[in-house]
């Protein structure tokens, strides 16, 4: 089972609950993790489980950089705004910064999230 973790920028949002669809049937067998707002909006949408962490401004972004530390997170799909400003752009640049330290897959936009997630879910 993979562990993947799912987190979008508010303007991304939208783009998540998309991917999530398109991949729904695959991911329902995985382990996933999703900052709040993210996590929530995925369980709302899809019905999907989802562990759910603080959102992204409260320290969900660290608390997944943990668990990528730790093992358990092995993918992280990260959908990013690099046109926004974010309050807690020192997590984000911390959790890609520990995906590199362990090699962890890390996708930052739709393109490479549907490339990595099409190549590691089981069809
Ligand atoms: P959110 O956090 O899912 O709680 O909105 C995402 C982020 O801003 O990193």
């Amino acid at each position: 089972m993979r562990k993947i973790a799912l987190i979008a920028h508010d303007k991304k949002k939208k783009d998540m609950v998309a991917l999530v669809c398109e991949f729904k049937e695959r991911l329902e067998r995985e382990f996933l993790v999703g900052t709040g707002n993210t996590g929530k909006l995925i369980v709302k949408e899809h019905g999907l489980k989802v562990k759910i962490m603080a959102s992204g401004p409260l320290g969900g972004d660290q608390q997944i950089g943990s668990m990528v530390t730790t093992g358990e997170v092995d993918t992280v799909i990260f959908l990013r705004d690099p046109l926004t400003a974010q309050p807690h752009e020192p997590d984000i640049t911390a959790l890609m910064r520990v995906c590199d330290v362990h090699a962890v897959p890390l996708a930052t936009n739709l393109t490479s999230a549907r490339l990595i997630l099409d190549e590691i879910l089981e069809k």
